[in-house]
């Protein structure tokens, strides 16, 4: 079953001479319940492709499809749902709210969402207690190390129970030990519950946990490689 699918996407930034296009024509499947990385060098276009996929801005040509709906024609108000309910995101440099606990970082999108504060604030503690974090629940992101920040933005990412968790560079500012515990948090996900993982990484350690790789080039698909490859080059 596809879950995202892109068709032809193109992404240039900036006008005539200082255009860049940063996505040459990307067609691609995502299927459900797949545990996805992207790869590719810096500047090979990772971020714009994960910004298309995620609704977070809009490709200048070609289509992204998420459950088959083509997200260019949602009104802004199913797209605010889409980004709230069907996606989490998680980021290299966390994007938690300095000001508030861990605890109200998780709870934020289910308020926004419209669940109760008690419902939210109970919900906000069993994922907290899922990412191994139920005892921080009341600090600060200042007052937690960086792994253990990413695990609330993952707690968080999961608030609204979304079908597809997207990740850009999830291990980038974590050291080897760290970020090796993210990823088997998030391979856990996966398999426990069955969210799709979309990965955009530079870190070769996620081809282990890898269903598929695809491979970005200035802009295009290059090569997908399935876990069946993966093993036989192994
Ligand atoms: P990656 O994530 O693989 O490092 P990006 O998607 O961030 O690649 O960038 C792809 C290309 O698009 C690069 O040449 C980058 O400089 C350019 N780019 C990305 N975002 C912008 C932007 N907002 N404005 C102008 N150029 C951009
Ligand atoms: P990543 O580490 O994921 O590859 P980057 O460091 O390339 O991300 O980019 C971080 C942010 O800067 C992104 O929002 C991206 O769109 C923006 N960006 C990247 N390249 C450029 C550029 N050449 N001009 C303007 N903005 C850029």
């Amino acid at each position: 079953e596809v879950v995202v699918r892109t068709v032809n996407v193109v992404k240039q930034y900036g006008e005539g001479e200082a255009a860049v296009r940063a996505l040459n024509g990307v067609t691609c499947e995502i299927y459900t319940g797949e545990y996805l990385s992207i790869m590719g060098p810096s500047g090979s276009g990772k971020s714009t492709l994960f910004n298309m996929i995620g609704g977070l801005d809009k490709p200048n040509e070609g289509s992204v499809y998420v459950n088959s709906v083509d997200i260019a024609q949602l009104t802004p108000r199913e797209l605010a749902f889409l980004r709230c309910h069907t996606i989490g995101y998680i980021f290299q440099t966390f994007n938690l709210i300095t000001v508030r606990t861990a605890l109200e970082n998780v709870t934020l999108p289910m308020l926004f969402a419209g669940l109760q504060p008690d419902e939210a604030e109970a919900r906000g503690m069993e994922l907290l207690t899922l990412v191994g974090l139920g005892h921080r629940y009341h600090h600060r992101p200042s007052e937690l190390s960086g792994g253990q920040q990413q695990r609330v933005a993952i707690a968080r990412s999961l608030a609204n129970s979304p079908a597809i968790i997207l990740a850009d560079e999830p291990t980038g500012n974590l050291d080897l030990k760290t970020g090796q515990e993210i990823i088997d948090l998030l391979r856990q996900l996966n398999s426990e519950r069955g969210v799709t993982i979309i990965s955009a990484t530079h870190d070769h350690k996620m081809l282990d946990v890898s269903d598929r790789i695809f491979h970005i080039r200035d802009g295009q698909l290059a090569q997908v490689e399935t876990r069946a490859e993966l093993d036989a080059a192994a």
